[in-house]
């Protein structure tokens, strides 16, 4: 590995730094498909140890002052700041994104550290009387116990510290498995938050590019109490039957298939701004990222068109290069699948008035692409993209949008865009999903829940939400 990375390679089991049993696999560089680091590559007995580390330091942690806890994760979120452009660079280095999406994933990610150290704090429960007026009714929180934390390869850092921020602040140890395309980020945290002061064993890392059996047998352990998991809606279902044997608690934020609803009446300007956001963050490969847009006749061409200068402006290339605004693909295998969308749906009946086509040479790329008179049951309208390629779909009235929206099993994200502040909300209030942009091309944020509904998921993270899914209620009835 280049030393200007840096990063921790082994597995972080009961605050030491330690080989794997199955010996190492290597990260790959998408904007060129070479290695750059040698990873440990963990067995069952490295998870057995993982979760003996943390099942030992569960009760000290539960028990540590919430402003202990909070100093820790507050400081973990001051060290975060200080690394913030060495941790850009290695972001950008093995998932592939713009340095500048980096820099923006860092700070939102450190966020999650600042909120919940603050949130780490504010814990309560409450004392009332029982309707019969014979007892009180008496509920304190406790931490559910030693978490499994699962995070994907889009967002290496933010989805681990949306996890491990809550988790930490209620008092939970836990076992991080980050994604196998991306443990380095993930590895680099685990550092800070030791550099920050959380006691040995209360967080731990395994990494493993063989990810099935290791997290099979970590919710085969009863001491296992907690599953938080990010990543598609496919692994989502396989992850909730295992933990359904041992009744363990989930949290599921899972895949999306958003809609971008235009109006006529939209400011266009302020819309193409958004879905430059919703569509280009990431290059595309954002759970939130818009998939689909539903864009109201009268202006869907002018639409289509000047969304197509915008992305067909964006300069690709590796991500680690000042300038680029659109990297790689995270692995062959994605931009294939990208690739085989767009082509079925071409065959459907779509039309690209841009990109479309793999390029030649090294690297996973995938450019900007818009696809016009897309066909409603095709491949791009109906599954999830995860990239930089934007369906455009002509609509005839907001029924018809909000039900073309509402037609997916996904209900993560929707975007509107209207001038008519109730017409937005009104139809806001008809999308089957978790969370919606109104006039607003983004909306992740710390302070806010995330999640999603139907296939897309069970649980809110960030927000005061988000401390609620490592915590359990425990009931008195008093009297006195
Ligand atoms: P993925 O489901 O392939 O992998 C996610 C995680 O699960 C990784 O850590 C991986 O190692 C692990 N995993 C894979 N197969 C497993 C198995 N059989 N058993 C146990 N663990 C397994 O997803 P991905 O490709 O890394 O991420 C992309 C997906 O994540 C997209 O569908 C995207 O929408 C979703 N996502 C959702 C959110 C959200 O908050 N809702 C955020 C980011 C990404």
């Amino acid at each position: 590995m280049s030393e200007a990375i840096q990063a921790p390679t082994r597995l972080l089991i009961g605050g030491k730094w330690v080989d794997g049993k199955e010996g190492t696999f290597d990260v790959l560089d998408p904007s060129t498909g070479s290695a750059i680091a040698s990873v440990a590559r963990a067995g069952l007995p490295d998870m057995t140890a993982a979760i003996d580390a943390a099942a030992a330091a569960q009760p000290a942690w539960a028990a540590a002052a919430p402003r202990e806890r909070s100093a820790i994760l507050r400081k973990a979120f001051d060290l975060m700041i200080d690394q913030a452009a060495d941790m850009a660079y290695l972001m950008s280095l093995e998932m592939g994104k713009s340095l500048e999406d980096s820099k923006a994933e860092v700070l939102y990610a450190a966020e999650f550290l600042r909120w919940y150290s603050e949130e780490a704090v504010r814990v309560g429960g409450e004392l009332r009387m029982s309707p019969t007026g014979q007892n009180r009714i008496i509920t304190f929180k406790k931490p559910s116990g030693v978490a499994l934390l699962l995070t994907p390869w889009n967002f290496p850092a933010a989805m681990a510290t949306r996890k491990l921020g809550p988790a930490l602040a209620a008092g939970c140890s836990v076992v991080l498995k980050p994604a196998e395309d991306t443990p380095l980020t993930a590895l680099v945290l685990a550092r800070i938050l030791t550099e920050a002061g959380v006691p040995d064993g209360v967080v731990n890392v395994v990494t493993t590019e063989q990810p099935g059996p290791i997290v099979e047998h970590a919710l085969g352990d009863d001491r296992v109490r907690k599953l938080s998991f990010t990543g598609s809606t496919r692994v989502g279902a396989i992850l909730l039957k295992q933990a359904a044997d041992r009744i363990v608690d989930s949290s599921m934020e899972l895949g999306g298939n958003n809609a971008f609803i235009v109006c006529a009446d939209a400011d266009l300007d302020a819309a193409l701004d958004g879905a430059m956001v919703a569509k280009m963050r990431n290059g595309g490969q954002a759970c939130t990222a818009a998939n689909r847009f539903l864009v109201e006749e009268p202006v869907a061409e002018e639409f289509a068109r000047r969304l197509a200068e915008r992305m067909g402006a964006l300069k690709m290339g590796p991500g680690t290069v000042e300038g680029t605004q659109l990297g790689p693909m995270i692995n062959a295998r994605q931009r294939d699948g990208i690739a085989d969308k767009v082509s079925r749906s071409v065959a459907a009946g779509a039309r690209a008035i841009l990109g479309g086509s793999v390029p030649d040479g090294a690297g996973f790329y995938y450019p900007a692409t818009v696809l016009l008179d897309v066909p409603r049951d095709c491949a791009v309208a109906t599954e999830e993209i995860f990239g930089p390629v934007a369906p455009i779909i002509a609509t005839s009235s907001d029924d018809d949008a909000i039900a073309l929206a509402n037609s997916s099993t996904m209900g993560l994200t929707g975007f509107v865009y209207t001038r008519d502040l109730a017409r937005g909300l009104r139809i806001c209030e008809r999308l089957e999903v978790g969370m919606v942009g109104l006039n607003r091309g983004l909306v992740s944020d710390p302070a806010a829940p995330f999640g999603g509904v139907k296939h897309s998921g069970l649980g809110r993270e960030g927000g005061f939400e988000g401390i609620e899914e490592y915590l359990e209620t425990t009931y008195v009835a008093g009297t006195w």
